[in-house]
């Protein structure tokens, strides 16, 4: 019989940093909430080191414009968006205007875009719906966005975050996919994936750290073949090896 190697511990030097036994322990083993929300912790403010800016890319200077924006962004780039808006916001400033504008109008400053005639009926619709039930204005609260035309909650989640400095959680398809990867959901359903998220960091972390993972979703953890050697959380994500959708 073989006689068995007597144990010795690791030297401390020896070891994998924390932050690689955290990842690996999250790979292990189910991780409880307390580790998760830990582990989700450490991975905003590395992401905030990585993009401390958290500005909306849509161009606009109030909030109508901030909706109209996002309401056509929709499958579309922030570029292209960015683009038809000027015209857009210039011929119609104000929900009023827009109302009035028939729906050919607004179709032709926004062909260019996916979607663009059904993003023309919701624009109409939703610029009647301010003007007839918010008295002209944005409303601030996540039902009452959501009761508007072209309005869903991840548009709402960005209006919430960037027009009022309301915690919104917006998860896109980058947002969706990185979550996965990083272990903080198992959910497909956005509106899950959301409620993880928020159960794992504090309010006023919510929009920075989705748009952040948007950002690095876009930069870095591409949705065919993520850069994990370059990923400023490679060591806090259990997908590193060999990401999964
Ligand atoms: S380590 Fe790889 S899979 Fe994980 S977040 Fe970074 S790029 Fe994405």
């Amino acid at each position: 019989m073989r006689e068995r190697a007597p144990f010795v511990p690791a030297a401390a030097s020896e070891r994998p940093p924390l932050a690689t036994r955290t990842a690996q322990t999250a790979r292990a083993k189910r991780e409880t909430l307390q580790e998760k929300s830990l582990r989700a912790g450490a991975i905003a403010r590395h992401l905030a080191d990585a993009y401390p800016g958290v500005e909306c890319p849509l161009a606009h200077n109030n909030t109508f414009e901030l909706l109209v924006a996002v309401i056509l962004s929709a499958q579309c780039t922030d570029a292209a968006v960015n683009k038809v808006t000027p015209a857009l916001f210039h011929l119609y400033p104000t929900p009023a205007a827009l109302s009035r504008a028939s729906i050919a109008d607004i179709e032709s400053l926004v062909r260019t875009l996916g979607l663009f005639r059904a993003k023309a009926r919701s624009l109409k619709h939703c610029a009647q719906q301010l003007v007839h039930e918010f008295n002209g204005e944005v409303p601030a609260t996540m039902g009452e966005l959501t009761r508007l035309a072209g309005v869903g909650r991840k548009t709402a989640n960005v209006i919430l975050g960037h027009a009022f400095d309301l915690p919104g959680i917006v998860v896109d398809t980058h947002c969706k996919r990185l979550s996965r990867r990083l272990g903080l959901t198992r959910q497909q359903d956005p509106t899950k994936i959301e409620q993880d998220l928020a159960r794992l960091l504090a309010p006023e972390q919510w929009t920075g750290f989705s748009h952040r993972l948007i950002l690095h979703g876009r930069a870095v953890c591409h949705a065919r073949k993520p850069a994990c050697a370059e990923c400023i959380v490679h060591e806090l994500c259990p997908s590193r090896e060999g990401p999964c959708e």
